[in-house]
């Protein structure tokens, strides 16, 4: 079972002097609450300061926060503000906005698993790689080595396209990439998948070309070929990745991606000094 968050639900309240009066209970509604885990969760990110320069003798409260559950992931960001009347120094306006995170679940092997969900949950259990659809680890490899590569790929899949799985395009020059997902960790790719792919590769008018597996180790066999079609100029480039390899790019495409939450922050290392630069009502 795969946990996704990818999806955010997004509410607000407003009510006040002047203001339609909309969800008012959100405003005082307790966060910091994992119902999935049904447990209190720590606080992620606090900002909170009082706004002088921006609306005109009025003092803007404004404070946000950022839970994240460290068991399952689930996070839930909010922002509140409140403006003081300028005559009486009493709030006068309430508003909220609440981007809750939305629980899904996925069986390890679904093909509609969100690819980043996917790439998140791999990178803490490479060996389940095994277990997920095939489709998926094409979709995979090519999500994986085009932020690798920095270059444009295509997935083309079990269509007639000649066997081909994935191909890269690295400054117009198609690179070939045979993806395998094999059931066993214990699978040792042998010298025929790698002909195959050397066949293809030249049929498609490339000399370059990538093998992916998630199987262990490639034969000495398998490896021999490889380097014979390098030393003979069959081929100007010939990759190998085994499970471990692939997993380790996989690690450090994951290791870049941001939080998702991140996007949703607004007065994240903003001083009071600065808020004259910010939201101009
Ligand atoms: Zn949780």
């Amino acid at each position: 079972m795969i946990l996704d968050y990818s999806e955010v639900l997004t509410q607000t309240s407003s009510f006040g002097l002047g203001v339609e009066t909309t969800n008012r209970e959100l405003y005082f509604e307790k966060r910091g609450y994992c119902f999935y885990c049904k447990q209190d969760i720590k606080i992620q990110h606090n900002e909170s300061f009082v706004d002088t320069t921006t609306l005109t003798d009025t003092a803007w409260h404004r404070s946000e926060s950022v839970w994240l559950c460290q068991q399952c992931g689930w996070w839930e960001h909010s922002y509140h503000s409140q403006i003081e009347s300028s005559d009486d120094q009493w709030f006068k306006n309430w508003e909220a906005k609440v981007n809750s995170a939305i629980l899904k679940k996925f069986d390890i092997d679904s093909n509609q698993i969100p690819l980043r969900t996917l790439e998140n949950y791999l990178s803490k259990n490479p060996d389940n790689i095994i277990n997920i659809h095939h489709k998926k680890m094409e979709e995979l490899v090519g999500s994986i080595f085009s932020e690798h590569y920095k270059c444009s790929a295509k997935v083309v899949g079990h269509s007639n396209d000649g066997g081909i799985d994935v191909i890269l395009i690295i400054s117009d020059k198609p690179i070939v990439v045979q993806v395998k997902r094999r059931k066993s960790l214990k699978t040792k790719e042998s010298v025929a998948p790698i002909r195959e792919l050397i066949g293809t590769t030249l049929l498609k008018d490339s000399k370059d070309c990538i093998f992916v597996t998630t199987g262990e180790i490639f034969t000495k066999n398998a490896i021999k070929t490889r380097n014979d079609a390098l030393a003979k100029n069959l081929v100007n480039t010939f990759e190998l990745y085994n499970r471990d390899e692939f997993i380790d790019v996989l690690k450090l495409n994951v290791s870049k991606i941001e939080p998702q939450y991140i996007k949703y922050i607004q007065l994240k290392k903003l001083l009071p000094t600065q808020t004259d630069l910010l939201i101009k009502k």
